[in-house]
Parts: structure tokens; C-alpha cells; sequence
């Protein structure tokens, strides 16, 4: 039986049959008890899955079953919560079959606290229902105290059952909760719930002048926050003391790009408004600048990975083999998911070796069929001239830390010489974690792959997550760059908030990374806990931190407690901002031990993940692995002829030799 997190309406529906019933009951234990022996099974089922979710937090669970199987008990539900039941038979593509009626049933509470459920979310507004529990009398009852975000928020007299709230921002996270007043002076709280305010995320903009005296401005999709919708996209433009130009809209939620025509040259804000659908509100993108009139005869250079699908691919499959790996206790699949992250890392070593980009070469001159390009990399113009009928331009770069500055030149310089030079992001690697204090006696970079060898001969995992026993920490002195002054690691204050320390090396690339992200998650969670930072300077005649504190490398996180305890010590592995703040609102609420606010966590996922289920994932991965290995030598023809050369002779140089030797194990 596997058990998972999922969106429920991802299965897609084929059949129209009418739904079967289904029993519901709660168990003496108080757990739910499901039964659908009425529901049809035809040959071609595969599996029966059982969809729950709770009204209360909208969290949904599903439960995968063999077909033959006709009830169970349904675990991972939470006290209180009112939950939705519905059981369908699927094939093997997971269409549905056949569908259960669906069913509700409530859990009991923990306390007599009222029962309190989110009855409507809307831009707009939140709408909160609670019922008293029936071992309350309501003359019991003295008020109501509705808490959101751990304030007061209004205080009800005892008849009142529901509350409207309407003063949200789109995407932020609220938890309300309500708190009964008993006239006998006993206070008892609902169980919280989390609710993200509906809406939609602001998309990327972006504004290309064109041929002088043309605006374009396009935008890409938004994502539904807690399934809000786009009603018309309204496209504002300010002149540059702020004036409102144009308002162009509302237009369709299907519009991309609007065109401004004879635009003088100049400079222009503009600000694209998101009408949202069932509601009086819309959100703005910041407001952006862009020139219009100036150099818009010299080319525009823009720039797209040629095996950006291969490299992505790759990097998702390593990232997840790392939260496998990091998540199991298994021996036997921690060694496989390792051995496996070996083989992809390698692969993907050899697909970011060169960086291959398409240029791209936007002319609006009509004399281009008359010029010539050159190249310029790092401000150096190369010999080789481009034809001006030429709009893209393959390149290959050498991977290496430092982006890239390109340009061209044009002859003839009629309306200048060159066009503005881009950046290309060229380093290739994967990297989350760095055992940068021995791995840079033996390599030149911060990439996972020479990380791993370094790790494997670790006694003790680097990822230890939630500790059983809480472990001291030792004290150690910083400096305080800000306030000027030094400071004590664990400071024992008066205030109960948890430490998140962050341990980092301004030299090292995912520790760098990481710093942008950390500032960032503490900047949105201000005053929930304290961050530090810690920057790792090494001192001559003191014990390096990093042995004092046992870090095997950067970028490290610990988790102290009220007493300057670790209770959590280990890493994330996340490739971008949004990722990293599900993963840390997923730890710390492991820690505080209450539910992971986000409905969709990566990591929640991995925490259920059963040894099974790994092992199809593995082989699965290994498949994927190969198919990309073949793919990879079919589309280099040259690359793996000079890889036969280099069987016949075979050049070593002593600085590699580490290197040779530790991969050998693999093979
Ligand atoms: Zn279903
Ligand atoms: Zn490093
Ligand atoms: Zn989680």
C-alpha cells in the first residue's frame, strides 16, 4: 500500500457511470473506516484509490489499493478535521473506471474546541464557519476570540457561528484559529487552519522597443494561488515624469503582448494590472522601466540553452535521487540512489562541459543584408565574420564559474558600433552542498560530483534532520559585522523562538547560492525566528569552526531550541526560491511538530515514500539514465570518436589521479 500527496484532479475521467455508494464510519480508536464493496471492479482495473481530503485545510491524500480490496482505514488524518471520501477504480494509465459517491465524515477533536472550517476562499473574501462541540452547552459558553496569525483579531459573543474575513493579501499564508471562552473560565481552541489567499502569481514582463517608434510589452502565465483565476490583463503606461499615457485593456486572459504604436523616443514605466476573476481585486506587476528610440538600429542579442532539455531533465532526476537518498534509512537504497546519482551526475558533467547556446540575432535595420558581424566574448572581438542574414548563431562556451560577457560588432558602423553585450550564466554543474574545506586540496570547484566521493567516506550521514536526542552546541563567538560588536552562539534571550543557523563560505558556490535564498525566506518571516549567518573565516591559531562544530561542509543548517539545543542539523536541496521555502517551511514545522503548511511539499512526499516505492523510482531512473546516455552519444558523433582515441593512448596527469581512483568503486 502506498500512500501519497496528490492533486486529485489529475486523474482523468473516462467513464459516466453512475457513482456507487459508500459506507463511512469512524472506528472506537476514532479512526475512519471505508467501504466500497459496491463499487464496480471490470477486468481492466488496475488499482483502487481511495481520495480523501480535509475541508479544513484543503490538504488532499490518496491511498492506492489492490483492486480485490474492498475497505481500509485511512491514516494520516488529523484530529477535528471534517474530511471528504470518494474511492475510484483506475487502470493502468490511471483513468478512472468507476467512481464512488463521495462522503463526508469528521474526525473527533482533541479538546472540546470549537469545530472550525473554511467554507469559502475567494480573492475577496475568507469565509469561516465553526460549529461548538456537542459536549459544550452553549450557556456554557462565555465568547468567541478569533485568532488569525497568532493575533486577536475580534472577539463574538457566543451565538455566532461564522466570520467573514476580507482584508487578505493575494499569496499570503494565514492560519486562523478559534478560541472558545468558557463562562467557567476554560479556554479551547479549534484546530488550526491554513489557508493561502487566493489569487494568481504576477508573471515575468518584459518590453522590446521595436523599429524606433514601437512598443512591445509581453508577459508569461500566471499560477493559480488557491484556485484563483484571471479575469483581463490592463496594461498601464507612464511617461517619465509618472504620467498616465495609455491604459490598454482590459484585454482577454488568453492576451500575452500588447503593441504600442508611434511611441516617441523616450523614456517609459509601464505596469501591467491582473484583473482577478469573482472578485473587485487585481494585482500589479512592478512598475518597469524600458527606453524607447535609442540604439534600436544596432541588433538585439538574446540567447536560449541548446540542450537545456537533456541538462534539466538530468538535474531533476539528480535532485531527486538526493532527497531519496537524504530520506531513507535503507542501506541497501542508500547505496543504489548513490551509485545511480554517480552515473547522472557524470552524465550531466559531460552535457555541461561545453555550454551550448543559441544566439540569437535581431536586426531592425533594413540594410543587415549589407553588414557583417563580429563576435565579441569578454570584450575580445574574434576573427570570424557572421553574414547579416544570419538571425541565430549556435556557439559552444567552456564551462566555468564567471558568466560570460558577449556582443557584436557591425560593419558597416553606421549607427554605431556595437550592439549592448548580454551575460550568459555558464557554470554548468550541479551543486547544493560543498565539503568545501577538503574538496578544494583536490579540485578546482564546488560540483557535486566531487563532492560525493568526499561524503561517501564519511562515517556519520551529513543529513541528519530531526534529531533524536537534542545535542549541545558548542559555544562559539562571532562577530557581528552590523552591530559592531561580538556575539554569543547560542544567546540565551528571553523571548521562546527557535535559532535557524546558517553556516556559509563567501568562496563557495552553493553556499553562496544559498545566502540569497536564506535573506530572502527571513526577510518574509520576520519575528518568527531568529537567523543567523555565519560566515566561516578561517583564523590562524584557533580551531576552525568547521571542527569545533564538526561541519563537513557549506552550506549547513541547524536548528536550535529554547535552550540552545540542536534539534535539527542537515541541508536543503532546492534549485530555486520558491522550492527552498516549502522545504524550510517543511523542516521547521517538523520541528515546532505540526502539519507542513504547504499542500503540495516535495519533501512531505519523501517522508512516506516507502522502500518500495523507491526501488521502482530507481529502476525507472536507471532507464531514463540510459536512454539519455545514448541519446547523448548519438547527437556528439565527434565527442565519443575522441573518446576511442583516447583508449589507444592514454594521458594521466598526477593531479587527477584521486580523481581515477575514487570512481574505479562504480565500476
Ligand atoms: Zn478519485
Ligand atoms: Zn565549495
Ligand atoms: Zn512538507
Amino acid at each position: 500500500m502506498s500512500e501519497f500527496q496528490s492533486d486529485v484532479s489529475s486523474y482523468e475521467t473516462t467513464s459516466s457511470n453512475l457513482p456507487a455508494p459508500i459506507d463511512v464510519e469512524l472506528s472506537s480508536q476514532g479512526n475512519i473506516f471505508v467501504d466500497w464493496n459496491q463499487l464496480a471492479r471490470p477486468a481492466n482495473v488496475r488499482h483502487c484509490i481511495i481520495h480523501y481530503r480535509s475541508l479544513n485545510n484543503n490538504q488532499s491524500h490518496t491511498i492506492r489499493v489492490s483492486r480485490k480490496k474492498q475497505n481500509s482505514y485511512l491514516r494520516k488524518t488529523q484530529p477535528g478535521h471534517l474530511y471528504e471520501v470518494h474511492v475510484c477504480a483506475v487502470d493502468s494509465s490511471d483513468r478512472i473506471i468507476a467512481a464512488s459517491q463521495c462522503a463526508q465524515i469528521q474526525t473527533r477533536g482533541e479538546n472540546e474546541g470549537p469545530r472550525l472550517r473554511v467554507t469559502e476562499a475567494t480573492p475577496d473574501y475568507v469565509w469561516l464557519e465553526w460549529k461548538k462541540s456537542d459536549e459544550v452547552h452553549l450557556t456554557d459558553i462565555k465568547m468567541y476570540k478569533l485568532v488569525i496569525n497568532g493575533e486577536t483579531k475580534v472577539i463574538l459573543p457566543s451565538e455566532e457561528t461564522r466570520y467573514v474575513v476580507s482584508d487578505g493579501n493575494v499569496g499570503e499564508k494565514y492560519v486562523f484559529q478559534i478560541e472558545m471562552l468558557r463562562k467557567d473560565g476554560k479556554i479551547a481552541s479549534s484546530v488550526p487552519i491554513h489557508v493561502t489567499w487566493p489569487g494568481v502569481t504576477i508573471p515575468k514582463t518584459q518590453a522590446i522597443c521595436h523599429a524606433c517608434k514601437e512598443l512591445m510589452i509581453s508577459w508569461g502565465d500566471s499560477t493559480s494561488i488557491n484556485n484563483g483565476n484571471i479575469e483581463s490583463y490592463t496594461l498601464h503606461l507612464y511617461d517619465s515624469k509618472g504620467e498616465l499615457l495609455t491604459k490598454v485593456g482590459p484585454n482577454s486572459p488568453e492576451c500575452r503582448e500588447v503593441w504600442i504604436k508611434d511611441v516617441d523616443k523616450g523614456v517609459y514605466t509601464y505596469i501591467l494590472e491582473i484583473k482577478l476573476a469573482n472578485s473587485n481585486k487585481s494585482v500589479y506587476s512592478k512598475p518597469t522601466r524600458v527606453e524607447c528610440g535609442s540604439d534600436s538600429r544596432l541588433p538585439i542579442l538574446t540567447y536560449e540553452y541548446s540542450d537545456s532539455m537533456e541538462k534539466k531533465e538530468l538535474t531533476d532526476l539528480a535532485h531527486h535521487l538526493i532527497s531519496a537518498r537524504d530520506n531513507t534509512k535503507s542501506k541497501t537504497l542508500i547505496d543504489r540512489c548513490e551509485h545511480q546519482l554517480q552515473q547522472i551526475l557524470s552524465l550531466l558533467n559531460r552535457y555541461t562541459e561545453k555550454v551550448r547556446i543559441n544566439l540569437k540575432i535581431q536586426s531592425n535595420s533594413t540594410e543587415h543584408v549589407l553588414q557583417t558581424y563580429r563576435l565579441i566574448i569578454d570584450g575580445v572581438e574574434l576573427d570570424k565574420s557572421i553574414p547579416g542574414t544570419v538571425k541565430q548563431y549556435p556557439l559552444e562556451l567552456a564551462r566555468r564559474d564567471e558568466p560570460y560577457k558577449l556582443a557584436v560588432s557591425v560593419t558597416p558602423a553606421l549607427y554605431g558600433t556595437q550592439s549592448k553585450p548580454i551575460s550568459v550564466e555558464a557554470s554548468g554543474y550541479l551543486t547544493f552542498f560543498c565539503t568545501h574545506f577538503d574538496q578544494h586540496k583536490s579540485s578546482a570547484g564546488c560540483a557535486y560530483l566531487d563532492t560525493l566521493p568526499c561524503e561517501q567516506q564519511l562515517r556519520r550521514p551529513i543529513h541528519q534532520g530531526l534529531l533524536k536526542v537534542t545535542q549541545a552546541m558548542e559555544t562559539i563567538d562571532l562577530y557581528d559585522l552590523r552591530a559592531n560588536k561580538t556575539v554569543q552562539v547560542p544567546s540565551f534571550r528571553k523571548e521562546r523562538r527557535l535559532t535557524i543557523l546558517f553556516f556559509y563560505l563567501n568562496t563557495c558556490v552553493p553556499a553562496r547560492h544559498q545566502l540569497t535564498y536564506f535573506a530572502d525566506y527571513a526577510s518574509h518571516n520576520r519575528g518568527k525566528y531568529i537567523y543567523t549567518s555565519i560566515h566561516y573565516i578561517e583564523k590562524e591559531n584557533d580551531k576552525p569552526l568547521h571542527e569545533a562544530l564538526s561541519l563537513e561542509g557549506v552550506p549547513m543548517y541547524f536548528v536550535l531550541d529554547f535552550a540552545g539545543r540542536i534539534v535539527w542539523r542537515g541541508r536543503i536541496c532546492a534549485q530555486e526560491q520558491v522550492e527552498y521555502n516549502v522545504h524550510m517551511d517543511h523542516i521547521l514545522a517538523e520541528v515546532n511538530t505540526i502539519q507542513c503548511p504547504s499542500p503540495d511539499c516535495e519533501l512531505c512526499r519523501y517522508c512516506s515514500l516507502t522502500d518500495a516505492d523507491l526501488k521502482e523510482d530507481l529502476t525507472e531512473i536507471e532507464l531514463k539514465h540510459n536512454l539519455l546516455l545514448q541519446q547523448f552519444f548519438r547527437t556528439r558523433p565527434t565527442k565519443s570518436a575522441g573518446a576511442k582515441e583516447n583508449r589507444r593512448q592514454r594521458v594521466v596527469s598526477l593531479k587527477d589521479s584521486t580523481k581515477t581512483m575514487i570512481s574505479t568503486q562504480y565500476h
